[in-house]
């Protein structure tokens, strides 16, 4: 009797204990289902669309040279899957856990003859959790408790082939499902950052062992390739969590390195245990807090969107964004702060902006990271605690990085790209929408008025 192997944000052969287990057990039907119903207003955006189109190219090869296939079935994910084993006599559905909410919802749903694996952690979230059982809600306790499940297990090969099923079901063609932008083409600068595929992450993580020592150094210099850029890979499983913790080893400033990856760990205990957490301040207080609305307040938000908010390290962030389906991570948390307290605009309103056009758009890691730099959440972090995008821009050295992204800047001396004057900038620069510490007084201002 064959069984389902269902991928999702999984979609490699290699440390891949689902499929280890089906092919154990006898011929395995592989099949990613593209669910755009279950994750209502989260389902995937145009960026990570265009990720998923070729990253299930390269898996289907990957499968077929291995003596497989990769089915295509489209709709709700637990009834497909039913219908699925209905249709082809299978017995058990092996997959990965994965702790986004309407996935647990299909989970649930597929009731017993769902096998779940756990492999795209370090350690399954539900493992490291505080002495009454509760998900930690401050990242520094979260890692001394993921201590006592390090290291990580070794990651498992790939099998050399894979039994096929006597009769392989029908499935969707790649092409019409049109992942990929019509109309405009806004997806050009994604091909030259970026190659989807499980052959491409392990090329960028071989590419980053050799940079692991000064990355504790060079990962707050946006102009600097400082950091891994295996977030889109990591997000779509292209690469276990364990397969990278261990490529390190022995690295200088590896340590340092496995804090951060330990954070998606963090961020599904965050969401496992509140679901809504993309969708809720952490905090009820912050449900009174009167963020601006109205006509200034989209039109400040559309500047801040397009690049034209007149705060060079602010507009090359969302233009390298918008360009590229990723930015920096020392440059995200400025143009993050700077929409929520600098514009006063709900967090909710860029994490929105983020999900749609990040390769790598995560929902425990971008609700977390967005409720962190808002103040809004579990953690300790404060609203009143402000960024300055200028100083952050002078202090991490980010002038290449506006050249690069705001070429209207590109001539300007070291001493202006920061914060040109009048005579300096160019006339195709826009004014800042808002003076440093007026946007700053108004914030807190604001958090006057929530607290009473
Ligand atoms: P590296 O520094 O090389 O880190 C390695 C890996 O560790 C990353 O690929 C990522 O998987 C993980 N990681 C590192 N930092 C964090 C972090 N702060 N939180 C969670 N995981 C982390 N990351 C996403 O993957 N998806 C998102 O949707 C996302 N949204 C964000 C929104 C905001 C407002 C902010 C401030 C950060 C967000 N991040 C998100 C976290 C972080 O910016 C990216 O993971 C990082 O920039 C990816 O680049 P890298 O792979 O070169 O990182």
């Amino acid at each position: 009797q064959p069984s389902i192997l269902w991928f999702r944000q999984d979609l490699r052969l290699h440390d891949q204990p689902a499929l280890c287990a089906a092919a154990d057990a006898g011929p395995v039907i592989p099949v990613y289902v593209l669910d755009d119903d279950a994750p209502g207003d989260w389902r995937i955006g145009g960026a990570q669309r265009w990720w998923l189109h070729h990253s299930l190219h390269a898996l289907a090869r990957d499968l077929e040279s291995r003596g497989s296939r990769l089915l295509l079935r489209r709709g709700p994910a637990a009834k497909v899957l039913a219908q699925l084993a209905g249709e082809s006599g299978a017995g058990a559905i092996h997959a990965i856990r994965h702790y986004e909410p309407w996935w647990r919802a299909a989970e649930a749903d597929l009731g017993e003859r769902l096998c779940l694996h756990d492999g795209n952690h370090l350690a399954p979230p539900e493992a490291v959790t505080t002495g009454s059982g509760k998900p930690f809600r401050i990242y520094s306790a979260f890692w001394r408790a993921l201590q006592a499940h390090l290291p990580p297990e070794a990651p498992r090969e790939a099998p050399e082939t894979i039994p096929a099923p006597d009769h392989w079901p029908d499935s969707d063609a790649l092409a019409e499902w049109a992942l990929l932008p019509t109309g405009p083409d806004w997806s050009t600068g994604f091909g030259e950052e970026w190659q989807p595929g499980e052959a491409q992450a392990h090329e960028r993580l071989a590419d980053f062992v050799d940079r692991v020592a000064g990355y504790e150094r060079d990962r707050n210099l946006p102009a600097e390739e400082g950091t891994s850029r295996l977030s889109p890979h990591l997000h779509h499983g292209e690469i276990s969590p364990r397969a990278v913790w261990h490529a390190i080893e022995g690295q200088r400033d590896a340590e340092k390195f496995r804090k951060e990856l330990a954070w998606r760990d963090f961020t599904d205990g965050v969401v496992m245990a509140l679901p809504r957490y993309a969708d809720e301040n952490g905090r009820d207080a912050f449900d009174r807090l009167p963020w601006r609305k109205g006509a200034a307040a989209q039109r400040d938000l559309r500047a801040w969107q397009r690049g034209r908010t007149g705060y060079p390290i602010v507009d090359a962030g969302m233009r390298q964004l918008w360009t590229s389906g990723w930015m920096h991570n020392r440059v995200r948390m400025i143009a993050a702060s700077f929409l929520v307290k600098h514009l006063l605009i709900d967090w909710r309103e860029g994490e929105r902006w983020y999900w749609d056009c990040l390769v790598d758009a995560d929902y425990g890691n971008n609700s977390v990271n967005w409720q962190w730099i808002a103040g809004t959440g579990i953690d300790a972090n404060m609203f009143g605690r402000i960024m300055a995008p200028l100083g952050q821009s002078e202090k991490f050295d980010a002038g290449d990085y506006i050249r690069r992204w705001v070429p209207e800047l590109a001539d300007l001396s070291d001493a202006q790209i920061h914060d040109p004057d009048d005579a300096a900038r160019p006339q195709a620069y826009p004014h800042r929408i808002i003076g440093h510490r007026e946007g700053r007084e108004r914030a807190l201002a604001a958090a006057k008025a929530m607290r009473g």
